[in-house]
């Protein structure tokens, strides 16, 4: 049995991990000159580690990819506790304050006493409570609202959700904050030399049990002749190849799955998948003398006129000595198709965001070095009521054609430790079930 996995991602490299163990024949076609998908790195000659194109860390019990980083020997992920905040007020009366622990919570200035009691109570029962499925009835704004109450919503998560998700904020199912706040754990980790080695440490693993894989192969459509499937893929050069298979995982987004297997997937599938809806994140990162935040890893913006959703200052969780000294940052977004800031290049962004960074940061005097800009589809499902309404299951209409995406870590976001999880899950499905 040939199988043939589209997306050398973090799922596609997982599956191909695990099914290896029973089956020999695996091929991963992969459309980037590196593997590694959304954690994929790339690094300067100056830095001895990798940078990851979008902030990445772990949090202590994601097990999935800490078992699978003991299994390929991997460096050890390494954990600490860097400070994460968010930033509150308006312009010229900007205030950062802490919101990790819940002392943090309990001195935050920015809400009475009586919200956060309120606040702390639904905080213990989502950390506590099961996923219910009436999570899915329900918006998180209604949620959140609710229980913790107008004041709670307005201080702490309208804005979040805002920049999150933009003019989807008010439809995201109280499913996303259960998973939000029932997993999450303090400390913070990071792969030793940063996830593009773990990535590749994978792969060679992958290799190492006979995988076989193409970087630089652009899948552009799948055909089934006499009873095996065709796969046409076009490299960097413009040399054309095709591909055999029995089986197909694909691990690329429901929308390029489509696409490239329409002839075979049938019309009634995709369309059902069609109606699925995506955030493009846009990553820029820049270099400075001295670091734009002091002392704080991740800031999130809670300031309503501050169009930026996050700032994450990478070399106060990663020391800088594994970058040249050189302090990095990220400053992100999630947006939808008709952001101004997607036909942005990066000098543009970097002008647009500037004044904000200084009136946050008022002791930057320098002017940030753009290291990297990335723009990626598909980065954000958006898990509404009709998200849970379309299947999500790894089976297809399609004989041996199985589907394991981004979408189907719900009710959890898209995480590294998810793609693991779901790139074993489908290769024992797979073995389970042929
Ligand atoms: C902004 C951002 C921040 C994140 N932060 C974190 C974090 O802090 N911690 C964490 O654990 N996770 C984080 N994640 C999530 C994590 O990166 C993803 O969940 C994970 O990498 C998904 O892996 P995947 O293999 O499912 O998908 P992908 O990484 O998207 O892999 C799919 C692969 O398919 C390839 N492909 C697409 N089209 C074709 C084609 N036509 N032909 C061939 N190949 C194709 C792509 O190049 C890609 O390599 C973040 C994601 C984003 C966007």
């Amino acid at each position: 049995m040939k199988t043939v996995i589209l997306g050398g991602g973090l799922t596609g490299l997982s599956a191909a991990q695990y099914l290896s163990k029973k089956e020999k024949g695996i091929v991963i076609l992969e459309k980037g000159d590196r593997l590694g998908g959304l954690a994929g790195g790339f690094k300067k000659p100056n830095w001895n580690w990798e940078l990851e194109r979008t902030y990445h860390h772990i949090f202590r019990n994601d097990e999935a990819i800490l078992q699978l980083s003991k299994e390929i020997g991997h460096n050890p992920f390494v954990f600490s506790n860097p400070i994460t905040a968010s930033l509150f007020g308006e312009r010229n009366n900007y205030r950062i304050f802490p919101v990790d622990s819940p002392k943090d919570f309990l001195f935050l200035p920015e809400l009475s006493l009586f919200s956060k009691i309120r606040a702390g109570f639904t905080v213990v029962f989502l950390k506590l409570s099961p996923h219910f499925t009436w999570y899915e009835k329900v918006t998180s704004a209604a949620f959140l609202k609710k229980t913790m109450g107008g004041e709670v919503w307005g201080v702490l998560w309208e804005q979040l959700f805002k920049k999150k998700f933009g003019k989807y904020a008010e439809h995201i199912l109280s499913s996303f904050i259960w998973a939000r706040i029932h997993k999450r754990t303090q400390g913070l980790g990071y792969p030793t030399r940063g996830f593009q080695s773990f990535v590749d440490t994978l792969a060679q693993s992958n290799r190492e049990a006979g995988v076989s894989i193409f970087t630089s192969t652009t899948i552009n459509s799948v055909q089934k002749k006499d009873g095996v499937y065709e796969i046409k893929t076009v490299n960097n050069k413009g040399e054309s190849k095709i591909f055999t298979a029995d089986r197909i995982i694909s691990t690329l987004p429901y929308p390029i799955s489509c696409a490239v297997m329409k002839d075979v997937l049938g019309e009634e599938y995709i369309k059902e998948q069609s109606s699925r809806k995506y955030l493009f994140a846009i990553n820029l990162i820049v270099k400075t003398k001295q670091p734009i935040l002091p002392s704080v890893y991740w800031l999130n913006i809670g300031a309503k006129d501050v169009p930026i959703m996050c700032i994450v200052q990478h070399t106060n969780f990663v020391d800088s000595k594994e970058y040249g000294g050189e302090k990095l940052c990220y400053i992100a977004w999630y947006v939808d198709e008709n952001s101004e800031l997607l036909q942005m290049d990066e000098k543009q962004v970097l002008q647009f965001v500037l004044p904000h960074l200084r009136s946050i940061s008022p002791h930057l005097q320098e002017i940030p070095e753009v290291v990297g800009f990335f723009k990626a589809p598909y980065a954000q499902p958006i898990f509404d009521t009709e998200f849970v309404s379309i299947s999500r299951s790894f089976m297809t209409p399609a004989h041996n054609i199985y589907v394991a995406n981004m979408d189907m870590t719900y009710p959890y976001d898209r995480g590294t430790n998810y793609a693991v999880q779901l790139g074993k899950d489908v290769s024992n499905f797979i073995i389970n079930n042929t």
